[in-house]
């Protein structure tokens, strides 16, 4: 089985969608392994966007994350990564999550999505290792 690791982002934890997330991932047969709310260090948040470094909305993502507390977990199970970025719908909620995903169903903009979930075993692995220690 494969690892990943989800985040509630500020928006999601705001709102009281934890539940709704942690619902959606049992439902769909994966396994919550570990699970925190967290205050986010700046250090952690640009360590967890750094692929973004040079984007133009890097700023305002890292004050965004780091906005408010987060629901960090990792979830298990067979493609777990692929599985949740199904879950999660597309990063743009209106444009390309569709209706049943998180995002499709509870957000309309890219900059407060809800969730965030691992990309490639690579970047579940790394993820992880910065959230979890
Ligand atoms: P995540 O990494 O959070 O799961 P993702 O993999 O769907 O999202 P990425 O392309 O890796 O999407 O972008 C990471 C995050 O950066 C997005 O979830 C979104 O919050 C933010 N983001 C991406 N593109 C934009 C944009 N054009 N404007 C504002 N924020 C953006």
């Amino acid at each position: 089985d494969e690892r990943t690791l989800v985040l509630v982002k500020p928006d999601g934890v705001q709102r009281g969608l934890v539940g709704e997330v942690i619902s959606r991932i049992e439902r769909k047969g994966l396994r919550l392994v570990a699970l925190e709310l967290k205050d986010v260090e700046r250090s952690v948040a640009e360590q967890h966007y750094a692929e973004h470094a040079e984007r133009p909305f890097f700023g305002e993502l890292i004050e965004f994350i780091t906005s408010g507390k987060v629901a960090a977990m990792v979830v298990e199970g067979p493609r777990a990564i692929a599985a949740f970025r199904q879950i999660a719908g597309g990063t743009d909620p209106v444009e390309k999550a569709t209706p049943g995903s998180l995002r499709g169903d509870l957000a309309l903009e890219t900059g407060s999505n809800i969730v965030h979930g691992s990309d490639s075993p690579e970047s579940a692995e790394r993820e992880i290792k910065l959230w979890f220690g």
